[in-house]
């Protein structure tokens, strides 16, 4: 038993059922004692999954306004543990683009050890934690439920080459309108054919984001995604 995790890392006394997850997927990184409950693999593989359709609706001017709110809120709660700004990513970010209507919010910090305590500050504002790509981020949805997610939250050290691969992404796009148009007219024919395989619909659009990147960041950045 890894006794010096176990300290490290006491489950709440009315732990949440996100908190649960998150503790038990941790708990399997790091220590063996026992294993995961069913019910817990069971929440990994369909979040994994992800079995909704891929629905794109087209640009919404309100989707900007709906970010700047958000950013408000986000700011009060935990600004102090910001240090490369509320970032507005993804489709939802770029006029001329039909996406998921799911705000893209990425959070610049200096390290996750110094953002540690913003995971359970972001709960106030009704952000779920969730232990994706937890190695280099932390993850949040909100609210919880599939069918309702609104927003899609990461904090995310600067120093990552993500960070900066996402801002450049869609500063690129911004400049680049020709661009716009052939990664909307790309989108729209793979939701065609992937529109109920969502990791193939995602590994089909990151080719074009590797592209873009290169053009922005030059052949010889490497981000993984
Ligand atoms: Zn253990």
């Amino acid at each position: 038993m890894n006794a010096q995790w176990h300290n490290a890392h006491k489950m709440s006394n009315n732990p949440t059922k996100d908190e649960k997850i998150a503790w038990h997927f941790e708990h399997a990184m790091n220590c063996k004692c026992r294993e995961m409950p069913e019910w817990i693999k069971k929440e990994i593989e369909n979040y994994k999954k992800n079995e909704e359709p891929v629905i794109l609706l087209p640009h919404d001017p309100n989707w900007t306004k709906k970010f700047g709110k958000e950013k408000k809120l986000i700011e009060g709660i935990i600004g102090k543990y910001i240090t490369g700004g509320i970032n507005h990513v993804g489709s939802t970010a770029i006029p001329g683009l039909s996406a998921k209507p799911i705000i893209d919010i990425m959070v610049g910090i200096d390290s996750l050890e110094k953002a540690a305590p913003a995971v359970k500050l972001l709960e106030k504002i009704n952000y779920s934690y969730f232990p994706y790509k937890r190695r280099y981020l932390y993850w949040f949805r909100k609210p919880a439920l599939p069918n309702k997610r609104e927003f899609h939250l990461n904090l995310i050290p600067t120093t990552n080459p993500e960070f900066k691969a996402k801002i450049a992404f869609r500063d690129y796009l911004l400049s680049h309108p020709e661009e716009v148009k052939r990664y909307e007219d790309l989108k729209v024919d793979l939701v065609r054919e992937f529109e109920h395989d969502r990791e193939a619909y995602t590994e089909a659009k990151t080719e074009f984001v590797k592209e873009i990147v290169a053009k922005a960041l030059g052949p010889d950045f490497h981000f993984e995604t």
